[in-house]
């Protein structure tokens, strides 16, 4: 006898891994340049130089200290080093005790979901969503996960839908600014109106809401957007970061949990993460990436071809009838799709050898996922298949 939702969910892949082994399977056939894969954010920008060079230097160290176990929480020095980084840019005035060192955003938003979950706990995330909270809510903390709907004209916060799912049962609301899939940032006025509902829902139910905020993409905006430091707006907030995306990083499974001492409970909620991180086995975060993390921490990946490539993406497809909300962060576009079933869009685009993902699996169908972090010119060439693609659906109408 197994664990049968473990093997369930071993035996379902997730539709981006899915339509990721498709477009393998079908570059061995047409030749990998004629196949459009937007489907997974991975980071095709190279890290910085800095990190090449931390690295080697790092080696070329004492070799105890570069690959050796690190205390659970991350290496003390390292954890203070990124708390003054923090520091200087949001005026904050953390210590390395406020953090706890991960395996990227995936293991922070684990021991986070784990640390606080009590029986009948709910957790709320907003459509539309990264995919994996629901797994990590469900099947690795226990919890209930509620979503909350779209707004689609923005994707803000629906606060209207927000307001129908919160309950006395409400442990923690995820928030991820700028959003994959949808590429928006939150607004101040956003995260200032949340933040006074959570302080409001959270008098009237008598226990805090804590809010975790998902930052992988903090560092990824475009046009001078700003992203509000959300632990500056409400006081019981929980951040979740990683080095994936801003240094280009996302093998190499580096990140952490900020736990503001503001935070209600935040001696035991830092311990209680601190227990998560032992019953999941995590041991302490990648080593050598800590270091390589505390030298690098002030820099990113060269994100401007990213902006290109939204700019180009953007102006293409809107300009062929296309509808999609302009993204100010991350690299990913959510256009609607051009039939109400996202999936069989999908299905007809990979005729054309489009490979995008249904926006169903994020929370918020009649719409799709493109991936924009690939080659500006796999863009310009995919661009008169976008076209084709919008003409089939001229001549159905
Ligand atoms: N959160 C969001 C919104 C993501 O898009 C991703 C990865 O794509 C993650 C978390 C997990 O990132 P990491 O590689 O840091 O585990």
């Amino acid at each position: 006898m197994l664990a049968e939702n473990m093997v369930a969910l071993g035996k379902r892949r997730s539709t981006i891994r899915e339509i990721f082994e498709y477009g393998n399977s079908r570059a061995a056939e047409v030749g990998r340049e004629n196949v459009f894969d937007f489907s997974i954010g991975n980071p095709n920008v190279p890290a910085p130089e800095s990190v090449r060079q931390a690295i080697l230097d790092i080696a070329a160290g004492d070799p105890v200290a570069a690959h050796g176990y690190t205390s659970a929480q991350g290496d003390a020095a390292v954890r203070g080093e990124l708390a003054a980084s923090i520091n200087r840019r949001f005026g904050s005035d953390y210590t390395g005790d406020c953090l706890y060192l991960t395996a990227g955003a995936a293991a922070a938003l684990s021991v986070t979901f784990k640390a606080l979950t009590c029986p009948g706990d709910e957790f709320i995330v907003f459509a539309p969503f990264f995919p994996e909270y629901q797994c990590f809510i469900e099947s690795g903390a226990g919890a209930k996960c509620v979503v909350v709907p779209p707004s689609v004209a923005d994707f803000q916060i629906n606060f209207e839908e927000l307001d129908k799912c919160l309950n006395e049962k409400t442990k923690a609301l995820v928030i991820n600014s700028p959003c994959n899939p949808s590429g928006v940032v939150y607004s101040e006025q956003t995260i200032c109106r949340l933040a006074q509902v959570l302080n409001e829902k959270s008098k009237e139910y008598g226990h805090p809401i804590y809010l975790i905020s998902d930052e992988p993409y903090r560092e990824i905006v475009y046009d001078g957007a700003e992203v509000p430091f959300v632990p500056h707006y409400y006081m019981d907030t929980i951040v979740c970061y990683s080095y994936s995306k801003s240094l280009s990083l996302p093998g190499e499974r580096i990140g952490y949990v900020l736990v503001p001492p503001q935070a209600a409970d935040s001696a035991d909620l830092y311990a209680a993460i601190c227990g998560a991180g032992r019953v999941l086995g995590y041991v302490c975060a990648p080593s050598m990436f800590q270091r390589v993390a505390a030298r690098c921490a002030a820099e990113t990946a060269d994100i401007r071809i990213y902006r290109e490539n939204r700019d180009l993406l953007f102006e293409g497809l809107t300009k062929m009838g296309y509808s999609c909300v302009k993204p100010e962060g991350a690299f990913y576009l959510f256009p609607q799709s051009l039939e109400a079933d996202d999936r069989a869009f999908c299905e007809r685009a990979k005729q054309y050898d489009l490979l995008l993902v249904p926006g169903t699996d994020f929370g918020a169908p009649g719409h799709v996922r493109i991936s924009y972090c690939v080659h500006t010119e796999t863009i310009r060439r995919a661009l008169p298949l976008f076209a084709k693609l919008a003409a089939d659906y001229a001549e159905i109408q």
